[in-house]
C-alpha cells in the first residue's frame, strides 16, 4: 500500500483523487445535457420559424452556444450532486443551491465555499481531511513531511522546500516511508 502526496492521500480504491474529476459527473447528468442540448438545436432549427436566408449563421451560432451553455449546466449540477457527497456537506441545500441561483451563480458559491475532501484514517479509520499530515488520533503519518520543520515535502523532493533540510538525514527519509509497505 502506498500513500501518495497530501492531494491524494489514503482511500485510493474509493476513487477519491482529484485526477478522476470526469468520472464524478453521474450518467443521469450526461444524458440530461445531452437531452437538452439537442433539445434546443430541435427548438432553434425546426420549431422557430425559418430565417432569411442572410441570418442562418447566426441562427446556428445563437442555437449552438446556448445549447452548450445549458448541457454544461447540467453537467455542473450533475458533478456537484457528487462532489458535495465526499466533503460531508449537505446535499439537499447544495443542490437547490447550484440548480436555482440564477447564471450560474450558485456553482460559484459552491466552489469557493467548499469543505476540503475527506478521507479515512488507514489506521484506525477517522474521517479526516485530505490535506492533513497526521492522523489527529493515532498520529498516523497520512502525508511525507520533513523531518525538521515537520511542514509538507513531496517524495521526490531531495531537500525540503521550506527550511533547506536534507530529508536524506530523517531517521526515516520521506520517500522510503512513503514506500514502505
Ligand atoms: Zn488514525
Ligand atoms: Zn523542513
Amino acid at each position: 500500500m502506498t500513500f501518495g502526496h497530501k492531494h491524494s492521500a489514503g482511500g485510493g480504491r474509493e476513487g477519491v483523487a482529484g485526477s478522476d474529476d470526469l468520472g464524478m459527473i453521474p450518467l443521469w447528468a450526461v444524458i440530461l445535457a445531452v437531452v437538452a442540448f439537442v433539445g434546443i438545436e430541435y427548438l432553434v432549427h425546426v420549431v422557430l420559424p425559418k430565417p432569411r436566408a442572410g441570418l442562418f449563421p447566426m441562427r446556428l451560432m445563437m442555437g449552438y452556444s446556448s445549447g452548450t451553455l445549458v448541457a454544461s449546466y447540467f453537467l455542473l449540477v450533475g458533478y456537484v450532486s457528487r462532489d458535495v457527497k465526499r466533503r460531508s456537506m449537505s446535499a439537499p441545500l447544495w443542490m437547490l443551491i447550484v440548480t436555482l441561483m440564477p447564471g450560474g451563480i450558485g456553482a460559484v458559491v459552491y466552489f469557493l465555499l467548499r469543505q476540503p475532501m475527506l478521507t479515512r484514517c488507514p489506521h484506525c479509520a477517522t474521517e479526516i481531511a485530505s490535506s492533513y499530515h497526521f492522523c489527529p488520533q493515532c498520529q498516523f503519518q497520512m502525508a511525507p513531511v520533513c523531518g525538521r520543520c515537520f511542514r509538507g515535502v513531496e517524495i521526490t523532493d531531495v531537500y525540503c522546500k521550506q527550511c533547506g533540510h536534507d530529508l536524506a538525514e530523517d531517521q526515516v527519509p520521506a520517500r522510503l516511508r512513503v514506500f514502505r509497505g
